[in-house]
């Protein structure tokens, strides 16, 4: 007896039109989505060439009958809504019937099916369709279950095909969409393999923690805080996020899901951000993997055709939930919802000696620039020759650090982390690892500009380090760029890249580290191998950030001042590549109102 139904015709209209096959990784998406609509208890994903020569998902799930076998194909057909009403409340990953006829309209198309759980004796069904058109239907398919084949994608469709990138980027695009899917439904083992190896094989999985472990490894899980589950007004909420101080450039490592599908909505993301603050340094995000769960009516999942987008109900629920969950993660007591006051950057732990309330934007880098502009002899500096590193340390250092001592006396350093200076009636804060961010950025960029990559140090024992598919994938495809940044890597075995030189200001830091930090600062770029101006910041910044963490602290006055003139002789000292203040000052003023004097 067949599960699906014809959608009428009012219904298919409600249901927006649109495209749903862009890459490879969009048809994996709703294969996979269909294998856990169906039940599947294991899915196996192949591919080759990026899945522009071939797709292969294979489940475990409930399979179809003949008829329900043919009728997938037909447009609007779903077994999954059945009248409007149901569109409202929606359970499932599909529901809007168009994908397999899509999909199947635009590649060389095989599908073998078998109802779970009838007699061995019936057989199953193939369907062979190519172009859209039917080429043959008979007896088929080996064990229960269901088997996709989607073989030369948009063959039929030269201009698509022109669209697809390039092997790596679809595959990692790809992978990365099957990462997703697998941290959705940690239940369901996953097994991928490209080009005929296996890349990973995940167990089912009764925790998203294990699922994590399994995909990133125990030290990407060591960074992470478990979300404590809570419940706000009909929303749940439950997962992991960073840990204080473990923020990245970019949200690629965030994923929040709701009713167990990916959304990225600022909705969700300006919370994290906004909780973030004083727990992690300004600019930066916090990974997490956060699963939202309310009603199913009060989420519209029929915007996007490819159900990347939805519409709520209500976000403010939404957000305030997010900004609870992270908040009470986090210990700030996530009980209350903070008031607006909470912005202000006296929020946060305080009493936390890796941010102490001092270190958080109180003082907007622009009107220090003015005031510091004013006071020291920072023009003379810019005009040495280029404003260049070499230009400070060339002409006249003595003088320089002479007019260094006049106008800023040096206090001292606090907490291995911060230098003090003395300037007239002010105090002045340098952030030691920010300032010299700044400083190695803009060395960095000097050198890449110039085609020279940065010095590069050899490892005497290369190391192999386990990483992910989508970053074993990056990093092929990158090699070049991350030479240029003075890393040495490539693929060594499934699930490992074995590196043999490290950027050399940040040798002193683990291999792991330098490879880890490169690798999610970097995602960004695009594919081509040469670097257009943002592709050689995001590189030079890279490398900045990292020498910068490794880099010995200050360790003697003139130490401590040199480090301050060559952060005043930057094209752009106040603030980070990524715009952390690099220096911070508070005023006479500002003094006396902290003692209301
Ligand atoms: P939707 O998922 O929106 O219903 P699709 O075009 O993706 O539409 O799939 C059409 C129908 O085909 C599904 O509703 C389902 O009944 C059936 N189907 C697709 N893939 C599978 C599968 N792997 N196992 C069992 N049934 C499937
Ligand atoms: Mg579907």
């Amino acid at each position: 007896m067949g599960l699906i139904r014809l959608l009428p015709d009012i219904l298919a209209s409600q249901v927006a039109a649109g495209e749903v096959v862009e890459r490879p990784a969009s048809v994996v998406k709703e294969l996979v989505e269909n294998s856990i609509d169906a039940g599947a208890r294991r899915i196996t994903i192949e591919f080759q060439k990026g899945g522009a020569r071939l797709i292969r998902v294979t489940d475990d799930g409930g399979g179809m009958d003949r008829s329900d076998a043919l009728l997938c194909l037909e447009r609007h057909a779903t077994s999954k809504i059945r009248e409007s009403a149901d569109l409202a409340a929606i359970t499932t990953m599909g529901f809007r019937g168009e994908a397999l006829p899509s999909i199947a309209s635009v590649s060389r198309f095989r599908l073998s099916t078998r109802r779970q759980g009838e007699g061995a004796d019936e057989a199953g069904t193939l369907i062979e369709v190519e172009g859209g058109v039917v080429r043959n239907v008979s007896d088929g398919g080996d064990a229960p279950g269901t088997r996709i084949e989607v073989a030369d994608l948009f063959f039929n469709v030269p201009a698509r095909r022109k669209f697809l990138r390039g092997e790596q980027t679809e595959a990692s695009a790809l992978l990365g969409q099957v990462e997703i899917l697998a941290v959705s439904h940690p239940e369901i083992a996953f097994t991928c393999i490209r080009d005929g190896r296996e890349i990973f094989r995940l167990a089912s999985a009764d925790e998203l923690a294990v699922r994590l472990r399994d995909l990133h490894g125990g030290e990407f899980l060591s960074r992470m805080l478990p979300v404590p589950p809570i419940e706000h007004e009909g929303v749940g909420v439950s997962g992991w996020i960073a840990a204080p101080g473990e923020g990245r450039s970019d949200r690629s490592l965030q994923m929040t899901f709701v009713n167990g599908r990916i959304v990225r909505s600022p909705v969700l993301s300006m919370p994290l951000r906004e909780a973030s603050e004083g727990v992690l340094p300004k600019g930066l995000h916090p990974p997490a993997v956060l699963f939202f769960t309310l009603d199913p009516a009060a989420v519209d999942c029929n915007v996007h055709p490819a159900k990347r987008e939805v519409r709520f109900r209500d976000p403010a629920l939404l957000r305030e939930a997010a900004l609870r969950a992270a908040r009470a993660a986090w210990g700030q007591g996530g009980g209350d919802l903070p008031s607006r006051e909470s912005n202000s950057p006296e929020f946060g732990p305080g009493s936390d000696p890796l941010f102490p309330p001092i270190a958080v934007g109180r003082h907007k880098t622009i009107s220090l620039g003015y005031a510091l502009q004013g006071e020291l002899p920072v023009s003379r500096i810019r005009e040495s020759p280029e404003g260049s590193m070499e230009g400070v340390s060339g002409i006249g250092r003595d003088h320089q650090e002479d007019s260094f001592r006049i106008a800023c006396h040096y206090l001292g350093r606090l907490a291995g982390r911060y230098l003090l200076f003395q300037q007239e009636e002010a105090l002045l804060i340098l952030e030691i690892r920010a300032a010299r961010e700044r400083i190695l950025f803009e060395r960095s960029l000097t050198r890449i500009e110039t085609g020279e990559a940065v010095e590069s140090q050899s490892l005497l024992i290369p190391e192999t380090i386990e990483a992910s598919p989508a970053e074993i994938a990056w990093t092929e495809t990158h090699r070049e760029v991350l030479l240029m940044a003075g890393l040495s890597a490539e693929p060594f075995g499934s699930g490992i890249l074995k590196v043999d030189a490290v950027p050399a200001g940040a040798s002193t830091l683990p291999t792991r580290e330098i490879l880890k930090g490169l690798l999610d600062d970097l995602k960004v770029l695009p594919e081509t191998s040469t670097l257009d101006l943002r592709g050689r910041e995001a590189l030079a910044a890279s490398v900045a950030r990292l020498a910068a963490a490794g880099a010995p602290l200050p360790d003697s006055e003139v130490a401590a001042v040199r480090l301050l003139g060559e952060l005043l002789s930057c094209r752009v000292p106040y603030s980070t590549p990524t715009g952390r203040p690099t220096i911070s000052q508070i005023s006479p003023g500002e003094l006396s109102r902290r003692f209301q004097a």
